[in-house]
């Protein structure tokens, strides 16, 4: 069902946050608190660029399986307050039940995040929001795992009725059944419907955890930045190979340095680069788009050969013309609902469906199915 606008009372996120330089928020912090060292000196030296608001770190963390490093807990939010006091930095932890959001409250953290792991869950969500009530404290809500916008939403509402008025909300990427480039596809169009809904609403895109590695950290900052996000999280680590959490996504506060550098920052007011700059953003969808529809071409044509060799088995036809004909017509009616010229579709459709007999022709007459290339 389409979820319909609706009003959310919530403070600007400068009423809050000291305003960032040029107008972008920056969190910028580990993955994970690992030692009290690693803490100390990522801390310093993103203080010292003076380009990031507030320091984020992971003191509980969600592991997929058992195991491994799950944080360094309480301990670490005694660190994280030397920080505060030490570079001046606001300080952000992830937190996934009551306790944690008392211990944070109990440690002068000046705001929490919920994760996509916690978004998830209704039943989490709804514990947490008992512990956030009458406290005031600033709650940034990451995007759920899956591609669900209501469940966000749902997660934004639970935490506003518990009185928070002081909110953001976090893109981190969808988890998704095709694979992409991306560790977690942005899959862009959600949080720009989620800001349709709540204008008010700033959200901030978190480009670590969408790209699951250092090179595409850029591109994906700057589609950020020209969609008019509210501000960026990036993971960052005193040394980033070492890390014990997202080791491939992590980069140094220099290396931070250097991308806020690169980030394009485009003045809404210049109405002769404005062309420009959608064009790019819309010329970067396409780029990911037609991606897409080489990936599922893919495995479409690898459906098409494993149907070649059952049909080559159980001695079937390639072509069978009744299949042929619903299909046509389905994949025509659903084109002329998409708004898509059905000439143009027919050439498609057509051009698919020779391919997809061409290679089943292959497989029919070859003996040996590795002979075709
Ligand atoms: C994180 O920010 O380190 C984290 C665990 O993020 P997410 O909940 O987006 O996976
Ligand atoms: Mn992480």
């Amino acid at each position: 069902m389409p979820v319909s606008e609706s009003s959310l009372d919530v403070r600007p996120l400068n009423s809050w946050i000291p305003a960032a330089r040029g107008g972008m928020l920056v969190i910028s912090g580990p993955c994970s608190a690992e030692t009290h060292d690693q803490v100390m000196q990522t801390a310093r030296e993103l203080a010292a660029l003076g380009k990031v608001q507030v320091f984020r770190s992971g003191v509980w963390k969600p592991r997929t399986r058992p195991g491994k490093f799950e944080g360094k807990g309480e301990e670490a939010l005694g660190w994280l307050q030397q920080v505060k006091t030490l570079t001046g930095l606001m300080t952000a932890v992830e937190v996934a039940t009551p306790s944690h959001v008392e211990l944070c409250l109990k440690y002068g953290i000046d705001m929490v995040w919920i994760g996509a792991r916690t978004s998830v869950n209704p039943f989490s969500v709804q514990e947490i929001t008992q512990a956030l009530k009458g406290t005031q404290l600033p709650v940034l809500v990451k995007n759920p795992l899956n591609p669900d916008l209501d469940l966000w939403i749902g997660v934004i509402e639970r935490i506003h009725q518990a009185g928070i008025d002081k909110m953001a909300a976090i893109h981190r990427g969808f988890n998704t059944y095709e694979k992409s480039r991306y560790r977690n596809a942005p899959l862009w169009e959600i949080p720009i419907e989620l800001r349709r809904i709540f204008p008010g609403l700033p959200v901030i895109c978190d480009p670590s955890h969408i790209s699951g590695n250092r090179q595409l950290l850029l591109p994906v900052a700057q589609q950020a930045v020209d969609l008019d996000y509210a501000g960026l999280m990036i993971e960052s680590h005193c040394n980033p190979r070492q890390a014990l959490t997202d080791a491939r996504q992590q980069i140094t506060p220099q290396q931070l340095d250097a991308l806020l550098h690169k980030l394009v920052i485009r003045q809404a007011a210049s109405p002769r680069r404005q062309p420009c700059q959608v064009l790019q953003t819309f010329r970067r969808q396409i780029d990911d788009i037609d991606l897409q529809i080489l990936e599922m071409l893919a495995r479409r044509m690898a459906l098409v050969e494993q149907i070649g060799y059952l049909k080559k088995e159980h001695d079937i036809t390639i072509l069978q013309i009744r299949r042929w004909n619903s299909i046509y017509k389905d994949r025509m009616l659903r084109a002329s609902e998409l708004g898509l010229n059905p000439g143009f579709l027919k050439k498609m459709l057509e051009l698919v469906h020779k391919e997809s007999i061409h290679i089943q022709n292959q497989i029919m007459n070859t003996e040996n199915p590795k002979d075709i290339v």
